[in-house]
């Protein structure tokens, strides 16, 4: 039975050592929650540090605690208390947290940190490595362990990886800061699909893989030599049920027990964070402050609870930012409370889950300002528990749940007094707008909850498998490689049409640079001398290259994606004629304005066509010219016997029905060769596969769909199979 590997730097249990006993106890965050529904059955593995440090040579230790979390399925990555400073405090909490939290003066950039960061990854790369099975789907979650999905693609190459962020991932101008940024991006796209919370983190991410490793994306998927990454938006859900429910008895509790009209009662605001200084905790006091100072007709009539979690002690960061909350809420209290009012409650603890549902429960307003947050889980919590749909939810444009919780009031952390005016706008909501906002929020939360969500990717892991199944079917190697040449050497009559640029020699960023090289020309010599033999070369080159490069074989030739068609031994032929081309006089001089705001793109002329090349646009600036040609272009065209064809880096408007399919059929008319391959890179050789009957070795060169019945990863693979097949005649 296959199974799910889950994978993170905490196990969802933590082991406590007590003299030569140990306890298990849930971890605490979200993480464990949030899977514990998806770990709950019999097909999961959860991998990840016990919690507890057991010295390397104490195996009798190592062992006993194995075995007792080998019943919750859990297998314990052992760690050094050195290791864990610097992997999990130092890079992961003091180099990676800030950075991506967009707080870059406080990254650390140090190197030891970072070859920590680099061990534990391997080391959990061969915990799981251990454990692996054929068919296991593999997930692996957060910056701690970005190194990891690199690592399984070396050590199980098949495997089927998933890699979830549950911080945000930084733009690009933010994220080239860090002096590992390559390894860390080589090492996500080692998965088959990265996840993050929001669509934002997915564009700067594939923003990241163009700039920094030169990685095209189109329609989210990163295409890498033979594998492509499918990179998504799955914003995490939480356990709805898990906070309404017990809210809902705690309002239903308080209905049954209040037996005559309450005393008027303080406006609640509630406050609640683990302490971190992402979490703009200080900000919101200094609000809060600024909110009594310029509202005090509500002073003495509203009360700030403000829970703040204890989280990184050992860090001293966290414990200046505890001092500044002490100072600004003493500061408040003084400034503005008395003897039978205090302004801000503030605990610095964690409260019991009972507590926690109540304390949301019971809350009028939530103020939810974080200065970055992944996605903010403590907001939709929040938002679960308000049973009559009375509450107002004060939110940051910077969580990443502001997305989908956009009735919320949304704020800029930073401009306090839009923070002032939410407030207030908050406290005086009319009760029926209140309720209005809050069930859009909760019909959302509750139908993507976070079961939901862990369906959603691993649905999207399972998916990625039966590609992988079906692709590695399609693969020409191994059997079906030895039957494809079995096949070439009965045959007595061969026909091979072989694309030139990116089929036959990679691309090269001066198309004039890519002549071919002498082992080339002699494979296709050979390939093409015995008689029987049939090559046609089918290129979107012009007829001069073709005949210049490849006059001297004994080969057809078809030009300009099969305008032009040269039989060998005989004179050019247009595949069509009669073809008007004064459509050029209005396309060439929008083309040349493209050339002229692009630098580095280029216009080239051939007979049948125009063609704008940006093989040395910038990436991002490509993309966006793209764009806008090809709307200026169809709008152009529009009713015109002309096509607009996408190719690999250029953009062609040509007559329409020439084509390689079309330019291939002189050769097809002629008596049946027993053996046709034909083999090709981009979407202009979808034509010729189409054109060709079903018993046709159709090959494509390098990753994504296409037509055709195989693929190899490069021009070298297909130049080993010819060179096997010219030995093979
Ligand atoms: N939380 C908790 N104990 C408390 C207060 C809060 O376990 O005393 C939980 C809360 O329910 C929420 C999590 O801590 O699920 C905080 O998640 P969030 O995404 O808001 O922030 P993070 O701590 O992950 O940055």
């Amino acid at each position: 039975m296959s199974r799910l590997i889950i994978v993170s730097n905490r196990l969802p249990v933590s082991v406590t050592l007590e003299g030569r006993d140990f306890e298990l106890r849930q971890s605490p965050g979200g993480l464990a929650t949030g899977l514990g529904s998806v770990h709950g059955g019999r097909g999961s593995v959860w991998v990840g540090w016990p919690g507890t440090f057991v010295p390397t040579g104490d195996s009798r230790t190592r062992m006993r605690i194995t075995r007792r979390l080998v019943e919750s399925r859990c297998r314990p990555v052992f760690l050094s208390r050195s290791e864990l400073d610097d992997y999990y405090r130092g890079f992961s909490n003091r180099t990676l947290w800030p950075l991506f939290h967009y707080f870059p003066t406080l990254a650390e950039p140090n190197w030891s940190f970072w070859r920590a960061y680099q061990m534990v990854n391997a080391r959990f790369a061969d915990r799981v490595a251990e454990i692996w099975r054929e068919g296991d789907l593999i997930w692996v979650h957060d910056y701690h362990l970005m190194l990891l999905p690199g690592f399984l693609r070396r050590r199980v190459p098949h495997a089927t990886v998933g890699f979830f962020l549950h911080i945000p991932f930084p733009s690009f101008e933010v994220f080239r800061l860090l002096p590992w940024r390559r390894e860390l991006l080589e090492g996500v796209l080692g998965a088959d699909v990265v996840g993050f919370h929001n669509y934002d983190y997915t564009r700067h991410f594939l923003s990241c893989a163009r700039h920094i490793l030169g990685f095209e994306h189109r329609f989210d998927r990163v295409a890498i030599d033979s594998r492509s990454v499918a990179v998504d938006a799955f914003p995490m859900g939480i356990d709805y049920e898990r906070f309404n429910r017990p809210a809902a008895s705690i309002a239903r509790r308080r209905l049954e027990t209040v037996t005559r009209v309450p005393a008027r009662r303080r406006r609640r605001i509630l406050s609640i964070d683990r302490l971190d200084y992402t979490k703009g905790i200080v900000e919101r006091l200094d609000s809060y402050d600024a909110f009594l100072d310029l509202h005090p007709e509500y002073r003495g009539k509203i009360e700030l609870v403000l829970l703040v979690v204890p989280s990184r002690t050992r860090v001293e960061r966290y414990r200046d930012l505890r001092e500044q909350i002490d100072r600004a809420v003493g500061r408040i209290n003084g400034r503005y409370g008395g003897i039978d009012w205090t302004p801000v409650h503030y605990l610095y603890r964690s409260v019991p889950f009972e507590r926690l549902v109540a304390l949301y429960e019971s809350a009028d307003v939530a103020l939810v300002t974080p200065l970055r947050d992944g996605m903010n889980l403590v907001s939709k919590e929040y938002v679960a528990c308000q049973v009559d749909g009375h509450g107002v939810l004060v939110l940051s444009e910077t969580a990443g749940a502001a997305e989908e919780l956009a009735e919320a009031l949304l704020v800029n952390p930073y401009d306090r007094l839009q923070n002032v005016a939410a407030l207030a706008q908050a406290l005086s909501m009319p009760e029926e707008e209140q309720v209005r906002r809050m069930r859009l929020m909760q019909d959302r939360l509750r139908r993507y909850d976070v079961r939901a969500w862990a369906a959603d990717f691993i649905g999207r892991l399972r998916r990625c498998r039966q590609e992988q199944r079906r692709e590695k079917d399609r693969r020409l190697a191994g059997p079906v490689r030895s039957r494809l040449i079995a096949a070439w050497s009965r045959a007595r009559a061969r026909l091979l049409l072989l694309d030139y640029d990116g089929t036959l020699v990679p691309f090269s960023a001066q198309p004039e640079a890519a002549r071919p090289d002498l082992r080339l020309l002699s494979l296709l010599r050979r390939l093409s001398s015995p008689p029987g033999n049939e090559l046609v070369i089918v290129s979107g080159r012009a007829r001069k290259a073709l005949d210049d490069w490849f006059g001297g074989l004994a080969a057809g030739l078809v030009a300009e994606h099969g305008a032009w068609v040269k039989c060998s031994g005989e004179d050019w032929q247009p595949a069509m004629r009669g073809q008007s081309q004064r459509w050029k006089e209005s396309v060439r001089p929008v083309i040349q304005r493209f050339v002229v705001r692009t630098p580095g793109s280029e216009m080239e002329e051939k007979d049948f066509s125009l063609v704008w090349h940006y093989r040395r646009v910038g990436s991002e600036l490509a993309v966006a010219r793209l764009a806008e040609l090809k709307d200026v272009l169809i709008e152009l065209t529009a009713n015109r016997r002309l096509e607009i064809l996408e190719g690999s880096k250029v953009l062609e408007v040509r007559n329409a029905g020439t084509g390689k399919g079309r330019g291939i059929a002189p050769w097809l008319r002629r008596p049946g060769a027993g053996f046709v391959l034909a083999a090709g890179d981009d979407r202009t050789d979808e034509d010729l596969f189409g054109a060709l009957p079903d018993r046709a070795w159709t090959v494509k060169v390098g990753p994504g769909p296409s037509q055709a019945r195989f693929y190899v990863e490069s021009p070298a693979r297909l130049r080993a199979l010819l060179e096997r097949m010219a030995r093979a005649t």
